[in-house]
């Protein structure tokens, strides 16, 4: 309900779910001076050293603040929410780590724009050479000739593939061949976390279902869901509403079952980065996912099933998913 003569606070008129821990917290951020604390202790920790706390007046001389007393006061509004009092000063709570994290990952070390670049991988829909681009804080990989397998909605580019959150810091040092497996990387191991039930956001709960479009058509991306397949798996954080959805023939959703780890094992198709440059680390490991040799059907809807397919020279292997994207049976065809 839309609230026209509110005369609430604003923090407070906006918080619904979010409650009033999460606006006193807000709050507390609302001065620069604080933040600069939080900057400051985050600057003066270094990892792995025994004692990271900083004292009051090594922490008011970072901050370069004269007043003590309002140093000490915005000092204190910290403690408890953002920053931890210890016998030898001031340290970051982990959530005061994690703002600072976010804000740092969110900004990275250099501009986050890349216009498409092509990378050498053809469209698994089309085969035509594939690019790269980055929007929105997601790496996004586009095939630079067919639709893709979602619709653009007008503020993205054409022919998407997939979109994969990355940080702007994810950005940092890395060709485009790197920024694909990077951003691949990431979303193989933010779905695995989801399908064990922790959201990598906030470590809550994940609530997770295939879900299928009810008027699909029946060619190429569909006007009424926007997508290529009719069943998508979806994943959303009920604590904060971090939410994924994955082709089911996607390699991230079920790449970690013991049945499939133990397939390509047994089958010498290696199922991780080869490490032989840091930067540039080759992708064995997608090949698998845009050769096509893994696909999937929707074989029921009430409740939906759906059969995922990896196949391997003649060798052959179906995971059968459940409504609530459990593997529930397991085939393998030699
Ligand atoms: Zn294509
Ligand atoms: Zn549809
Ligand atoms: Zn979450």
């Amino acid at each position: 309900m839309a609230k026209t003569n509110s005369t609430e606070p604003p923090l407070k008129a906006a918080a619904g779910a979010a409650g009033s821990r999460a606006t006193e917290a807000f709050s507390v951020l609302g001065h620069e001076t604080r933040l600069a604390i939080l900057l400051a202790l985050w600057e003066a920790y270094e990892p792995f050293t025994a004692e990271s706390a900083v004292t009051f007046a090594e922490l008011r001389k970072r901050v370069g603040m004269r007043d003590g007393s309002q140093f000490n006061y915005h000092l204190k509004q910290l403690v408890g929410h953002f920053v931890r009092q210890t016998d030898s000063g001031y340290e970051l709570r982990s959530t005061g780590f994690q703002l600072v994290q976010s804000v740092i990952a969110g900004v990275g070390l250099e501009d986050p724009a890349l216009d498409p670049t092509e990378v050498d991988r053809a469209c698994p829909v089309c085969g035509a050479p594939t690019a790269i681009t980055y929007h929105d804080e997601a790496l996004m990989h586009v095939c630079t000739e067919c639709e893709g397998r979602f619709g653009d909605r007008g503020q993205f580019p054409g022919g998407i593939l997939s979109s994969t959150g990355l940080d702007p810091a994810g950005m940092t040092d890395r060709g485009p061949e790197a920024l694909l497996n990077a951003a691949s990387i990431r979303g193989t191991w933010n779905t695995q976390s989801a399908l064990e039930g922790v959201c990598t956001g906030c470590s809550g709960p994940i609530d997770r279902w295939l879900h299928v479009c009810d008027d699909h058509a029946a060619e190429g991306v569909c006007s009424t869901c926007e997508r290529r397949y009719a069943v998508m798996a979806r994943f959303r954080c009920p604590v904060c509403k971090a939410s994924a959805q994955i082709v089911p023939s996607c390699s991230w959703l079920v790449m970690h079952h013991p049945a499939v780890v133990a397939f390509y094992y047994d089958h010498d198709v290696p199922l991780q980065y080869e490490d032989d440059d840091a930067k540039s680390f080759q992708p064995r490991y997608r090949e698998i996912d845009l050769k096509e040799d893994i696909d999937h059907e929707l074989i029921a809807t009430d409740p939906p099933r759906v059969r995922v397919t990896f196949q391997h020279e003649d060798a052959e292997l179906e995971l059968t998913l459940d409504e609530d994207v459990n593997v529930i049976d397991v085939n393998e065809k030699a």
